[in-house]
């Protein structure tokens, strides 16, 4: 896993632009709430942890003109607002312009709202809220992003533990058949309350066993090329220097908390068992 670029830079600029541009009666309406709108997107920009308990809102179910102006920022696609959305997928590193960064499984063609727009209607538009994700991820997570007043959901531009490693595997052999199984373990330097993020955000995507199917399913090609190689003369030792370039390799390109790389890693512990099968 790895965090993802942000890239907005004057959110609120880019706010007043798009109300430029809409009709009216859209255009005064959002004309007249500017203040409002920046007074939220600054809480969002620099006061993001106080989000979580914040009870609804700045703009209560009675202002449903406002509202519907706020999230149709998003969904009519406006001179300045369009090549933004389409510059979030375009301007991301290369692995998460192909794969999802809540899940790193399927590609990124949805931008999902990590604070739903019905929710907070404010930030429909802020680029900061608004993270590539494949469509599966995007169907689960909805408008679900906090559970009493605790996120439940890894915010990519945000969060930044990601050079921690919490994704570990380990192997099992039954009846001569080897298998990974998956866990999630705090690291030190990682609060209870950032672990507790990362507990929930598996959980809720299922991540844990869609990573033990994808493991199991390469394991046995990958147990084949160790195999061969301990047949052409390759001392376990070489196998495991072997394995643990795999595994820092997809760690650099993919994060530590690739399932992959935590494959990879968890067969360089444990060749001598594999070799034995
Ligand atoms: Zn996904």
């Amino acid at each position: 896993m790895m965090q993802c670029n942000y890239i907005g830079n004057n959110e609120f600029e880019t706010f007043k632009k798009i109300v430029e541009e809409k009709y009216n009666p859209g255009r005064t309406i959002l004309t007249n709430i500017k203040t409002r709108v920046e007074t939220s997107y600054i809480q969002y920009l620099d006061r993001f942890t106080e989000l979580e308990a914040k009870p609804s809102s700045e703009f209560t179910v009675a202002e449903i003109e406002e509202r519907n102006h706020l999230q149709g920022c998003y969904s009519s696609l406006t001179e300045t607002g369009k090549p933004i959305k389409a510059s979030i997928f375009s301007e991301q590193p290369t692995v998460l312009k192909m794969l999802c960064p809540f899940c790193l499984l399927d590609k990124p063609k949805t931008l999902d709202h990590y604070i739903g727009k019905d929710e907070f209607p404010e930030y429909s538009f802020l680029v900061k809220n608004l993270i590539p994700c494949c469509y599966d991820c995007n169907q689960i997570k909805t408008t679900k992003w906090r559970e009493n007043n605790r996120r439940r959901f890894i915010h990519f531009y945000n969060d930044d533990f990601f050079d921690n490693q919490f994704l570990f595997s380990d192997l099992t052999i039954i009846a001569e058949t080897p298998i990974i199984n998956l866990s999630l373990q705090k690291p030190e330097n990682l609060s209870d309350e950032d672990f507790q993020i990362i507990e929930w955000h598996f959980e809720d995507l299922n991540l844990i066993q869609q990573y033990k199917e994808r493991c199991n399913s390469t394991l046995s090609t990958e147990l084949k090329i160790i195999k061969d190689s301990s047949n052409n003369g390759l001392s376990n030792q070489q196998i495991i220097t072997q394995l643990q370039t795999s595994e820092s390799n997809y760690a650099d390109d993919y994060g530590l908390n690739y399932w992959k790389s935590t494959m990879f890693q968890c067969m360089s512990q444990n060749v001598d068992e594999l070799l034995a099968l």
